[in-house]
C-alpha cells in the first residue's frame, strides 16, 4: 500500500489528496506541492490525522494561515496538514473564548467578541492568522492610539490550550507551560499539537473597541503592502531591539532592491512582497544579499522571523 492508501485505511476517508500546491495557501502565495493533503474540518479530525500520521511514520506539517512562512519551490515531503478546525464560541458566563485552534483571529474572531462587547483581540485587528499559529508566534501589537506606548502580546489573554504531545497524549495545559517570548513559545522545539484554546477576555465598550480596531487597521493601511495585490509574509527579520531591523535596512538603502519576482517594498525594509513570479529560492537569495549588506555596512546581524518549510 502507498502511504496515501494507509493513511486512508486508518482514518476510514478517502480525503487524502496528493500532489496539492500550497502556494495559493499562504500570504507569500508562495511553495511548491505537498505529497500528501488532508484538510481537518474539527479538533476531532484533527487529532485522529495527526495521531494516523504519526503511527504510520510518514512526516507532517501543520499549515495555519500560511502567514508566517515559506514553503520551498520544491514543496514539502509527507502530509501537510491544513488546519480548518474553525469553530468557537464565546462563554456569556465566564468572559471567555473558546477556539478550536484552526479559528481565523481576523476578522473572524476578532469582530464576534467585538460585537458581543468582549475585549483582549481587537488589538490585532488585520493580522493574518489561526489561533494556533498566534499561540505558535505570541502574537503581538502595539497598544491602543494615541499613546501606543508598548507591545501587547497574545499570552495577555490565554488561559489554557488543549494539546496533542508528540507521545500522542491529549491534555490541557495552562498559559505558563508555553513560556512565551517575543516571537516565542514552547510550540517552536515541543512538537505539541494545539487542538483548542481559552482566552479571557474583558467586558469593554464595543464603539471604543471598533475605534481601535479601524485605527490598527488604518496604521497598516499606511505601513503595510496590502496582502491581496502585494503577497508577503510581514516582517522578513527580527526585530533589533531599540534599532529595528527595518531601519538598518533601509539605512543601506536596499528598499526596492529585486531579485528575481521578489522586492524589499518602498513602503517597509522589513517586508519583501512577491511581484507575482517570485520564488521560495529568490527569497532566499535576497534574504542572503541583505543579511551580507546589513552585516558589512553596519555590523548587525539579520536574523529571519519567517519559518523554512519543505525543500528549497
Ligand atoms: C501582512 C502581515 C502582517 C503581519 N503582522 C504581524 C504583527 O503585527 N504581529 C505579529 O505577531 N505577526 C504578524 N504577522 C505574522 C503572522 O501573521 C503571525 O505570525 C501569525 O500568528 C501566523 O499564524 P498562521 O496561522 O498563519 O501560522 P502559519 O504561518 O500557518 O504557521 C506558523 C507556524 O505555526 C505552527 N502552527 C500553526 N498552527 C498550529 C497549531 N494548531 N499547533 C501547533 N503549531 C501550529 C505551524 O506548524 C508553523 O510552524 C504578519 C504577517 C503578515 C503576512
Amino acid at each position: 500500500m502507498t502511504d496515501k492508501e494507509r493513511l486512508e485505511h486508518i482514518l476510514g476517508e478517502s480525503r487524502v489528496a496528493h500532489d496539492i500546491i500550497l502556494a495559493p495557501l499562504t500570504t507569500f502565495q508562495i511553495g511548491g506541492p505537498a505529497d500528501l493533503f488532508f484538510e481537518a474540518s474539527s479538533a476531532e479530525e484533527l487529532m485522529r490525522v495527526v495521531t494516523a500520521a504519526r503511527d504510520l511514520s510518514i512526516p507532517l506539517f501543520l499549515l495555519g494561515r500560511g502567514a508566517n512562512i515559506l514553503i520551498g519551490d520544491k514543496g514539502v515531503r509527507g502530509l501537510v496538514i491544513h488546519n480548518k478546525a474553525m469553530r468557537f464560541e464565546i462563554d456569556t458566563e465566564t468572559d471567555q473564548l473558546l477556539s478550536e485552534s484552526g479559528a481565523i483571529v481576523w476578522p473572524d474572531i476578532i469582530n464576534k467578541v467585538v460585537d458581543a462587547g468582549l475585549s483582549g483581540l481587537e488589538h490585532y485587528a488585520g493580522i493574518p492568522s489561526t489561533v494556533g499559529g498566534a499561540l505558535w508566534q505570541n502574537l503581538h501589537f502595539l497598544s491602543p492610539p494615541p499613546e501606543r506606548e508598548r507591545t501587547m502580546f497574545l499570552e495577555e489573554v490565554v488561559v489554557s490550550a488543549q494539546i496533542l504531545t508528540p507521545a500522542g497524549e491529549r491534555k490541557t495545559v495552562p498559559n505558563e507551560y508555553f513560556e512565551f517570548g517575543y516571537d516565542q513559545s514552547i510550540l517552536h522545539t515541543s512538537g505539541d499539537i494545539v487542538l483548542s484554546a481559552i482566552f479571557q477576555m474583558e467586558k469593554a465598550d464595543p464603539t471604543r473597541m471598533r475605534s481601535i480596531v479601524e485605527a490598527n487597521l488604518e496604521w497598516r493601511r499606511d505601513r503595510h503592502p496590502p496582502l491581496d495585490t502585494e503577497p508577503s509574509v510581514g516582517s522578513i527579520f527580527k526585530k533589533i531591539e531599540g534599532i529595528g531591523a527595518g531601519r538598518l535596512i533601509d539605512e543601506c538603502g536596499l528598499k526596492g532592491k529585486q531579485i528575481g519576482g521578489i522586492e524589499i517594498t518602498h513602503r517597509h525594509a522589513n517586508i519583501m512582497v512577491n511581484r507575482g513570479t517570485g520564488t521560495a529560492r529568490d527569497v532566499l537569495d535576497l534574504i542572503e544579499f541583505v543579511r551580507e549588506t546589513v552585516s558589512r555596512e553596519t555590523g548587525y546581524d539579520l536574523e529571519p522571523e519567517v519559518s523554512f518549510v519543505g525543500e528549497f
